[in-house]
């Protein structure tokens, strides 16, 4: 069945940033590249992610006159990867990831601008710095992609203004955090989404992506521009190896068993195994669900990972993943993950005894390793934990699905969210009945939460006092904008499961991406980038856009890794 099609420089599996940016770049260099995915839609979770990168001395921040410098970040990503990443592959993203970018927006159709003000997450560690390092994806004109449109895989309607309307992370944080101006900013989006005569005919959305979906749009128009083919429903099986050389793949496509050869070279870039509950329970800590996990459904199942210790790899970090705490709602596909509402003033979060067992504006992957921590530790029970608010709270701010109340009041929400979504009563103790929480801890912990909101200093968990924490609070909010009293009822609660963005281990690799043996050696012709592969961030998460960061950066390296070699 070796027909047609069926030899290429390099074969790309999967259709997220990482793989995509090797195909591109792959091609970029003059080779022939075939890119296979297996669902029917394109972009995999980097599709319906913030879409946002992490890229210490980007030229945008320096073209706005940000200091950065490449010892300082060297200094930080060495402390927050905790010492288990071999510093040449920490080396190696710090030299690549801003000329990957650089590549991208001078050759193809990505384009990024940078969040100024959205800190590293590790304030305490030296070389942070308090903004710069993220670059955020501009909105992409999707009219362009033809008959692509269809099977770009949509971010979630949760990523849109009024579940419609396309906005930058930029814009999406002036208005969580009430900037001055942010209602003008709004108004303008609707108005602007309005006059839209000729889209509105089509789609009851936005014409342009937003996030995410932009980056993978702007990725997939860029591999369209280049002639790149890309098979849907194309499924990835078996490494094809001869005489210790990987050279080919076998997949599965509608129904049918190929085998295409790579003449130079594989690129796994297939995720990570959130969605394998067999691997969770074999890899992961307990209890562990992939019903938690806030990735597509079905996607990522571990695949490389079994081809690549079927053909001798080693792994690392198997038991790590980029933690964020999440909340299912009903009938949708999958939970929402809660990164930014923890740290609005008011909103408390507590384990079975009603005790608060970590500060609430943390990095999403430290809130979930504390609520295994606390599990394990004080033997309450912090899995699921629970985000407590009042009616202040509630007026104010968002909380998953709930949209503030000024906004959306109960009456308006969908009534089959009470009990399952949310819960609510007149008193503390009566919602700690309902859900099952130690009333008179719970009680004791708001009352404390009241004081640290009077003095501003949560003397706890020093909740609010970095700029991190702060870079989601509420400016209008004093003394600490992270911190309000829980004290006005009706009362809320909600249920945060210990969900996950993806999965962190896999295949290790080399400065190169490389897939390397236990004794360090490359297995010829094998490359992994993105979750599939070990993360360059070791046990940590340096900062938004840690995750696409790399995947896109040694998707880069990869290709032109493959490119140089004879
Ligand atoms: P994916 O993007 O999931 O791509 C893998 C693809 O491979 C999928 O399309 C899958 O179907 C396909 N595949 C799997 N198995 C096979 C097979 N056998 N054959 C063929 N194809 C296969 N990270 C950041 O850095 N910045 C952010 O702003 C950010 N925001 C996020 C927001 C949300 C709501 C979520 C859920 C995640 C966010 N993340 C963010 C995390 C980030 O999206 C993921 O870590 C990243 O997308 C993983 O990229 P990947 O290329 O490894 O996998």
């Amino acid at each position: 069945n070796v027909q047609g099609e069926s030899q290429f420089d390099v074969i790309v599996v999967g259709s997220g940033a990482g793989a995509m940016t090797s195909a591109l770049v792959a091609a970029d260099n003059g080779l022939s590249v075939l890119v296979v995915e297996k669902s029917d839609k394109y972009g995999g979770t980097s599709s319906i992610s913030g879409g946002g990168i992490w890229i210490p001395n980007n030229h945008h921040f320096a073209a706005k006159g940000g200091k950065d410098s490449y010892d300082k970040a060297l200094q930080y990503l060495k402390a927050a990867t905790g010492g288990v990443v071999p510093e040449t592959r920490l080396r190696a993203y710090l030299d690549n990831a801003p000329k990957m970018i650089r590549h991208l927006e001078a050759k193809s159709r990505v384009r990024y601008a940078v969040a100024e003000k959205y800190p590293d997450y590790y304030q305490h560690l030296a070389g942070s710095l308090p903004g710069g390092r993220t670059l955020d994806p501009e909105l992409f004109d999707t009219s362009v992609l033809g008959d692509e449109l269809p099977h770009l895989r949509q971010g979630a309607p949760s990523n849109l203004l009024m579940g419609r309307i396309a906005w930058t992370a930029r814009q999406a944080h002036k208005a969580m955090s009430r900037e001055f101006g942010w209602r003008f900013m709004v108004l303008g989006l609707m108005l602007r989404f309005k006059l839209d005569f000729k889209w509105r005919r089509k789609s009851k959305f936005d014409r342009r992506a937003a996030l995410g979906t932009a980056l993978i749009a702007s990725l997939r128009r860029s591999l369209q521009d280049r002639k790149v083919p890309l098979w849907l429903k194309t499924e990835f099986r078996e490494l094809v190896v001869d005489g210790g050389r990987v050279c080919g793949v076998r997949v599965v496509r509608e129904g049918r068993e190929v085998e295409i050869r790579a003449r130079r070279g594989v690129i796994f870039g297939s995720g990570g195994f959130e969605q394998n509950q067999t691997l969770r329970e074999r890899y992961l800590p307990q209890p562990t669900q992939a019903g938690w996990s806030a990735t597509p459904p079905g996607n990522n199942m571990g695949a490389a990972l079994e081809a690549g210790i079927a053909a001798g790899a080693a792994t690392a970090l198997l038991d790590k993943a980029w933690w964020a705490p999440t909340i299912r709602v009903p009938k949708e596909e999958k939970p929402r993950g809660v990164f930014a509402e923890r740290a609005f003033p008011g909103a408390i979060v507590v384990n079975g005894r009603g005790k608060r067992f970590v500060n609430e504006a943390a990095p999403y992957l430290e809130f979930v390793e504390a609520m295994y921590k606390d599990q394990q530790a004080s033997g309450a029970k912090s899995i699921p934990a629970w985000v407590v608010f009042d009616a202040s709270f509630r007026f104010n701010y968002a909380m998953g699905p709930l949209m503030p109340a000024q906004i959306m009041p109960d009456s308006r929400l969908r009534k089959e969210w009470l009990g399952t979504v949310y819960w609510k009563a007149p008193t503390l103790a009566e919602l700690a009945a309902q859900i099952g929480v130690d009333p008179l801890g719970l009680e004791e912990t708001a009352r404390k939460m009241n004081e640290y909101a009077r003095t501003g200093v949560d003397s706890e968990f020093m909740r609010g006092g970095n700029v991190f924490d702060r870079y989601y609070g509420d400016t209008n909010v004093k003394p600490n904008p992270c911190l309000a009293p829980v004290q006005k009822g009706p009362f809320y609660a909600m249920r945060l499961d210990a969900g996950d963005i993806g999965t962190k281990g896999g295949l290790l690799t080399n400065e190169h991406a490389q897939v390397v043996r236990e004794d360090g050696l490359p297995i010829p012709g094998l490359y992994a980038v993105g979750n599939c592969s070990a993360a360059v961030m070791g046990l940590g998460y340096p900062g938004a856009g840690a995750t696409l960061g790399p995947a896109m950066t040694f998707g880069y390296v990869a290709a032109n890794h493959i490119a140089a070699a004879a």
